[in-house]
């Protein structure tokens, strides 16, 4: 098998702190523009693998493989650089800033500078913003300041200054955490549309999203891979009821 042919390969992945295993020997492949969800108890070690993926946190062994790449050795900028854009859990965009700002100040060109009165806005910049704004269900709010919107745009924003710099991975920490049920539908939209050029991997809770939005589904346990497959397989899969109904 070319594993190459993945856009992301992580094999043997394994972190300890302080000889406590948070994931452990842990191996998962995404396919290009797949949506894959991560689930599992509290302390199964979702977020340290994504913190592993941005070069937040550093493997103890393993390997992840990014379009080719071994992003194990990498920095977070140069992670960053080689095309995976994380999103933390609350939304943190500029509140002082307008919509149209936080995209453009997102830009990977680096056009702006924070605190200069002079943005500079080129065409391809605005047409970017513009492109994303609609993506996002922003494209009628440009002018508004960020910290006007509803906790649900704020998320979607963050998306959006993410989606600006074109990365190949996209990682969200529950998403729709604290969005009301229309905003939850439409981030389900959202991604639909994000997938057509970006792979998405995301961390969530909320069985009805994760059914609405996941091709497939890897389910960690005690920083291993529990089940692995469609919502269904794995929702039938004995050993998650298990872990499931023990918690
Ligand atoms: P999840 O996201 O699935 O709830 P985490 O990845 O946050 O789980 O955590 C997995 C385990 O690793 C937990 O027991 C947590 O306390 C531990 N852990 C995570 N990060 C650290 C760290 N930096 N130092 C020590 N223990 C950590």
């Amino acid at each position: 098998m070319n594993k190459d042919q993945f856009l992301l390969a992580v094999e043997g992945l394994t972190v300890s702190f302080d000889g406590f295993k948070a994931v452990d020997d842990l191996s998962f492949y995404l396919d290009p523009k797949e949506i894959r969800v991560i689930i599992g108890p509290n302390g199964a070690g979702k977020t340290t693998v994504l913190d592993l993926i941005c070069g937040k946190t550093r493997a103890t062994s393993g390997s992840i493989r990014f379009r080719g790449k071994e992003l194990t050795k990498m920095k977070e900028h140069q992670i960053v650089h080689a095309g995976v854009g994380r999103k933390f859990q609350n939304p943190s965009v500029f509140e002082d800033l307008t919509v149209f700002e936080n995209l453009e100040v997102s830009y990977p060109q680096g056009h702006t500078v924070m605190g200069s009165l002079a943005f500079k806005r080129d065409a391809a910049v605005m047409a970017a913003v513009e492109e994303v704004a609609a993506t996002i269900f922003l494209q009628d709010l440009l002018d508004q300041p960020a910290g006007l919107l509803s906790h649900g745009q704020k998320q979607w924003l963050e998306i959006g200054m993410l989606l600006i710099q074109k990365p190949a991975l996209l990682m969200l920490d529950e998403p729709v955490a604290g969005m009301s049920v229309a905003e939850r539908q439409k981030t389900a939209e959202l991604l639909r549309v994000i997938t057509r050029d970006h792979t998405v991997l995301v961390i969530e809770h909320d069985m009805q999203f994760v059914g609405d939005i996941a091709d497939r589904v890897t389910v960690m346990h005690q920083g291993k891979v529990l089940s692995e497959g469609s919502i269904e397989h794995v929702k039938n899969d004995p050993k998650v009821i298990e872990v499931y109904l023990g918690h």
